[in-house]
């Protein structure tokens, strides 16, 4: 048998749970849960809803909301379209003024991008600068916000860093000033304890594929309490509420709904096993000259360790490392060698930020692993160091 890479890219994606595979089968077939929930004629319509109301009960039960507050999408980018984008349409059609958003400068393209299109359509935006750790100051936030500032949207994990931010206190600042505050928790979802009945948060963004569910299905809370205008993306069939039309798709959210109830039942376990991995990982690297670890140290999801290498190449930086599967800094920029946005916004340099790693861990990371990975990067640094200062020495810098 072939060995494939160890596999360190947890953040972008994980493996199906095969627990949650076995839930996901039963919805598919014909002596199973196919139907269309919204068949209202027959037993096999209603066999299905109810399949997607009970996984509606475990999503939310993970956060600790009403199964009433949950909108199933296709996913965390959709669940933030429809959180920035439906929120100003809604305003908009309501003869609400306000045009201002607060974000910040290592939000997740999907959220930075609404930001861009909400510019176009007028509005301002405020892009917050992260301390140096990737969090962001209550302060910071508070100097920000003007008189019609409507939104404001962080993240309550950075998934390069996975610096974890105090969502509640932002949250509760933007409700003393009449401000809705949403959160996408793709990477902290399960693994940041979250209640999110007893906080400020108006609107969270969740997605199954971080946390061993299938891709392609995510969730956007949304706080009855705080009355959020939202108007749909899609329309057509009036589906979840009327907040986003579509067949729902049983088998995606029985799949979500499963992996929630393990995050739910064994969360904490799993993030102390892979907090130590990760410990394990970060404690060999810490030999290495030159390195730098990046994001915070105390406050983090268990699974993401960035690190970055000076006097490192690179563009040799992944090629020289073909024992490893992980990333130089997120899914979405690396098909090209720009640097990540996310560590130029804490302050490397073009060429630090194009000289880091970001090993990302997860559920079926072994300790065997992390000692291959180990041996692999503390053989193949200093080489490259050493052959970044010949570079450098020829180059005459
Ligand atoms: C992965 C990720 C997304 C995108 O999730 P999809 O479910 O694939 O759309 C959005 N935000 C964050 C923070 C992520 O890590």
């Amino acid at each position: 048998m072939s060995t494939r890479p160890v596999y360190l890219d947890y953040a972008a994606a994980t493996p199906t749970d095969p627990r949650v595979i076995e839930e996901m089968v039963k919805c598919l077939s014909i002596d199973g849960t196919f139907a269309n929930p919204h068949a209202k004629d027959h037993v096999y319509g209603w066999q299905a809803a109810e399949v997607v109301e009970q996984n509606r009960e475990r999503v939310a039960a993970l956060i600790g909301v009403s199964p009433l507050e949950i909108t199933f999408t296709s996913g965390a980018t959709e669940s933030n379209n429809l959180a920035l984008l439906g929120l100003y349409q809604a305003l908009k059609a309501r003869g609400d003024p306000r045009c201002h958003i607060v974000t910040d400068r290592i939000e997740h393209k999907s959220v930075l991008e609404c930001c861009e299109a909400l510019e176009k359509e007028g509005c301002r935006v405020t892009y917050l600068t992260p301390r140096k750790d990737g969090s962001i100051d209550t302060q910071l936030l508070a100097e920000a916000l003007e008189p019609d500032t409507f939104l404001v949207s962080i993240a309550q994990a950075n998934s390069v860093l996975g610096t974890v931010s105090d969502v509640h206190a932002l949250a509760a600042l933007c409700k003393s000033k009449g401000i809705f505050f949403h959160t996408d928790t793709a990477q902290s979802a399960g693994y940041v304890q979250t209640d999110f009945e007893h906080s400020d948060v108006t609107m969270a963004t969740l997605t199954s594929e971080k946390i061993c569910g299938p891709k392609g299905v995510g969730a956007l809370y949304v706080k009855r309490s705080a009355a959020v205008p939202l108007a749909p993306l899609i329309s057509g069939g009036g589906q979840e509420r009327g907040l986003r039309g579509g067949t729902v798709p049983t088998h995606q959210i029985a799949g979500m709904g499963k992996a929630f109830e393990i995050m739910q039942q064994e969360g904490r376990q799993d993030a102390e096993r892979i907090a130590a991995l990760r410990l394990k990982l970060e404690q060999g690297l810490r030999e290495l000259p030159g390195i730098i670890f990046n994001g915070s140290a105390a406050s983090r999801v268990p699974g993401i360790l960035s690190v970055s290498f000076e006097g490192v190449d690179g563009h040799m930086l992944l090629p020289s490392l073909p024992g490893i599967a992980a990333s130089t800094g997120s899914a979405c920029a690396s098909d090209d060698l720009k640097p990540s946005y996310v560590l130029k916004a804490i302050g490397h340099s073009d060429s630090l930020a194009r000289a880091s790693l970001r090993l990302s861990l997860g559920r079926w990371t072994t300790q065997e692993e992390i000692e291959r990975a180990l041996l692999e990067i503390q053989t193949v640094i200093p080489r490259l160091q050493q052959a970044g200062s010949m570079w450098n020495v020829k180059q005459g810098t």
